[in-house]
């Protein structure tokens, strides 16, 4: 199927690599203008926007760090002054600060949550009002199958994702009357930068672990958020966490 996003304009955080790039990349080719930001990645940034011309569509993006709340807002109003109104609006910025709890600075625990749960509240609320006036839109999160797995050394990530997947229950029972579906996605391990930072061999270690026998493609779980953000196929999930892992968790 094509054109499944056709006219819409999708905002995604987190869409100069890794899953957010992907979604950027399949929502354009499904026929969605795309805004984007990203932090400091202006290489990346110029290569997805190159993508997504490429594919007929228009693109905007700009570095800002999501948990600037007032930039995070700004990004949003300049996006939709850009493109239009939001249709699609994917959560998906994320970065994660490792340590042992006893070391761990309060710091940290403030930026992990500011990066993920905190610019999930603020960018929902920035597109919420016209997504209300209009009577449709669409919200997915992205979380993380750590949310029920748990892991070592990362407390303030697993608190995070954990956090994701009650406010897309929460927030969705109150814009479901409205025709804003929020959702999340909780990914198992996927090969991106984020987790090229766990060192040589940690793809072939976790696949050999995991009944598929590989780790996830960034395209996996960008397919996730299409279904998500598509009609029919998304038309009846209301603050569901579905989770493309590879069988890691299986809930
Ligand atoms: P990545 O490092 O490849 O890409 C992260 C993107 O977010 C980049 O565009 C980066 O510029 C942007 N970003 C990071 N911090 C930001 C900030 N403070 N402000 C604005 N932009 C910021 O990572 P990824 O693996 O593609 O991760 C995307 C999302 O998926 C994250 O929320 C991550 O927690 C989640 N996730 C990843 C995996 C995995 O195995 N890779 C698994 C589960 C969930």
């Amino acid at each position: 199927m094509s054109g499944q996003l056709a006219g819409q304009v999708a905002i995604i955080t987190g869409g100069s690599r890794g899953i957010g790039r992907e979604m950027a990349l399949l929502f354009a080719r499904e026929g969605a203008d795309i805004a984007f930001c990203h932090l400091d990645d202006e290489a990346g940034a110029a290569e997805v926007a190159g993508g997504i011309a490429a594919l007929g569509r228009r693109a905007f993006h700009r570095s800002v760090d999501v948990a600037d709340s007032d930039g995070l807002r700004g990004f949003i109003r300049d996006a939709e002054a850009a493109l239009g109104p939001c249709d699609v609006l994917c959560s998906n910025a994320g970065m994660n600060l490792r340590g042992p709890f006893e070391t761990l600075p309060d710091e940290h625990f403030d930026r992990v949550i500011a990066v993920h749960v905190k610019a999930a509240w603020v960018s929902a609320k920035a597109v919420w009002d016209g997504m209300a006036a209009r009577g449709r839109g669409r919200i997915i999160v992205t979380a993380s199958q750590l949310a029920f797995k748990g892991g070592i050394g990362i407390v303030p990530y697993v608190t995070a994702k954990a956090a994701l997947v009650g406010f897309v229950r929460a927030l969705s029972r109150e814009g479901a009357p409205k025709g804003i579906l929020v959702n999340a996605i909780a990914p198992g391990p996927v090969t991106t930068d984020l987790t090229a930072q766990l060192g040589e061999g940690w793809a072939e270690r976790t696949g050999a672990g995991l009944p598929i026998g590989r780790v996830g493609k960034p395209a996996e779980i960008a397919a996730a958020a299409l279904l998500l953000a598509s009609s029919p196929g998304g038309d009846f999930f209301v603050g569901a966490t579905i989770s493309p892992n590879g069988g890691d968790v299986m809930h």
